[in-house]
């Protein structure tokens, strides 16, 4: 096939899925609102309080994927962000306390490995949080329950990046997928079924890291072994050029 009807076919999957996304939370809402509306008074307190819990939870997942959608439709035209030195590792500890949660519905540990006095790097904060925030959940995502993730950040040898990686013991990556991975709306054949998603987070992760911040991505994975996700973020916007031709 044509790489055009490659992508027209990606296209479909991606509305396909996403449709079908977005129209269980709908779903889900308008029938608990409808019960409440109607049948409220029926209810005791810890009833009621149990359908508002439920409808928060699919405002939650509405509004995740609403999100995703737009700083897709953002970041593809919109490739300039504000830079600040900051430092990385604290960056990171700060999107992992938001994905506890996450973690531990699943019985998964989240192990940093943070090399020490690393210099800062110029980032914006925003877009970095929302990378690791990507590749973690990734990672919770395609694990077994009770498995191990790690985070690990040092600087490159020639001292001019550093390096994020994030590797997990999950169910891997066929050969044959693993440089399309971060294709937009691309999805593995094992996942697409089993598993929800909509094959734009990668792809978000690499403009934010290649055309925001001039840095490289990279994936490693072995099927049914683990994945290992990561990055490297120039030190200056020199190295950026050296970067490219060298990774
Ligand atoms: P989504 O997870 O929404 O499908 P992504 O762009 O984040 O989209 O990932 C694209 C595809 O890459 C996924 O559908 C999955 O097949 C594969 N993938 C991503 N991260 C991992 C991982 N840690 N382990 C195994 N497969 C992964």
């Amino acid at each position: 096939i044509t790489k055009e009807a490659e992508v027209d076919k990606l296209k479909s999957d991606f509305i396909s899925n996403v449709s079908h996304e977005l129209r269980t939370p709908v779903t889900i809402l308008r029938s608990y609102i409808d019960t409440l509306y109607n049948y409220g008074d029926d209810l005791n307190k810890d009833e009621q309080k149990e359908f508002i819990g439920i409808i928060n939870d699919s405002i939650v997942h509405l509004n995740k994927m609403v999100n995703d959608i737009l700083d897709f439709t953002r970041l593809e035209t919109d490739t300039k962000v504000e830079k600040t030195m900051l430092d990385i590792t604290s960056t990171i500890e700060r999107a992992l306390v938001g994905l506890k949660v996450l973690a531990d519905e699943k019985q998964m540990e989240i192990i940093t490995l943070f090399e020490h006095n690393l210099p800062l790097v110029p980032y914006n904060e925003e877009a970095i949080e929302r990378v690791i925030n990507n590749l973690v959940t990734n990672a919770i995502k395609y694990s077994p329950e009770k498995s191990k993730i790690e985070v690990r950040v040092n600087l490159t040898q020639d001292k001019k990046y550093v390096k994020v990686s994030v590797k997990d013991e999950g169910i891997g990556i066929a050969p044959d997928c693993l440089d399309r991975v971060f294709d937009r709306f691309y999805r593995t054949e094992n996942t697409t079924h089993t598993i929800k998603g909509t094959g734009l987070g990668l792809h978000l992760v690499q403009i934010a890291i290649e055309k925001q911040h001039q840095g490289k991505v990279f994936v490693d994975s072995e099927l049914n072994k683990g994945s290992t996700f990561g990055f490297y973020l120039p030190l200056n916007e020199n190295n950026a050029e050296i970067l490219k031709a060298s990774v």
